[in-house]
């Protein structure tokens, strides 16, 4: 599944790819429905819109225009890329032709992701963006944000880490690396994290994404650019997908449990 890193070097080449700001010439829909039916209709007003800028909020790609705004999320397996006449391919779902010639395809063979429209400066009205929370790479996202925010809660700080409301964007393999170079265990108890613990914390949360965004994501679970490029961060990765294996630091073998429903990895000794 794209995490934040992955969906982030998506919108840089988005970003890139539009920077002329073309304008939509037209749209061409393969299929009506993702995991969720399109809003055609909505879209097709959007014909005609200059594409001003690529942003991205979570793990949602925002496409804003003069008409309005574009939603996408890339779900499990979903990708952008530009595809040339002759380049059309099973699973290509929606055709976006732009006036500088590209024509930008969103493919997505699991149907997880999302393609909507949303009101540009009025995010709050879009159900998908009005409960998240901070940035995590963002100014927003201070340790004292997060030191205050674990107060009061009994989860394990991996859930809590990955409850969007929190801080939107640490996925599974950055909370559990993220945990990891800060030396706390994945289970310990939200409000068991001590200040000095919620500032290291918040660096290495920071650190992981940044490295990985430097990489080009991770390229666990089949993860593209939208130039096919595959990211190299999985290479970097010091506990995640570990089990068994030697601690980089105490040689220590890394543990594995299931926690809330996904795959946890820590090492005994160098984590508390
Ligand atoms: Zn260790």
């Amino acid at each position: 599944m794209p995490e934040l890193p992955e969906v982030e070097t998506v919108k840089r080449e988005l970003s890139e790819m539009t920077k002329d700001q073309p304008i939509i010439e037209k749209f061409e829909f393969l299929r009506k429905d993702l995991r969720d039916p399109m809003p055609i209709k909505k879209l097709n007003l959007m014909v005609g819109a200059r594409i001003l800028s690529v942003q991205r909020r979570a793990k949602y790609l925002l496409i804003e225009t003069d008409k309005g705004g574009i939603l996408s999320h890339l779900g499990m397996t979903g990708t952008w890329r530009v595809a040339g006449r002759g380049e059309e391919l099973v699973h290509d779902h929606v055709y976006i032709f732009l006036s500088s010639g590209l024509r930008l395809a969103f493919r997505d063979p699991r149907r997880f992701g999302i393609f909507e429209t949303f009101t540009i400066g009025n995010e709050k009205a879009s159900s998908r963006l009005k409960d998240l929370g901070p940035e995590p790479l963002g100014s927003e996202f201070t340790s004292d944000y997060l030191w205050t925010h674990l107060r009061g809660k009994k989860a394990p700080i991996k859930t809590a880490l990955m409850d969007q409301k929190m801080v939107v964007g640490v996925g599974n393999i950055y909370a559990s690396e993220a945990l990891f170079r800060a030396g706390i265990r994945p289970q310990r108890r939200a409000d068991r994290v001590t200040r000095a613990d919620a500032q290291k914390l918040v660096s290495c949360i920071r650190e992981v994404l940044q490295q990985s965004i430097d990489k080009g994501g991770s390229s666990i679970s089949d993860f593209k650019s939208t130039n096919g490029a595959e990211g190299s961060y999985q290479d970097s990765l010091q506990v995640y997908d570990r089990k068994g294996q030697s601690c980089v630091v105490c040689k220590t073998h890394i543990r594995h449990s299931v926690m809330a429903g996904r795959s946890t990895y820590w090492c005994p000794c160098c984590q508390v």
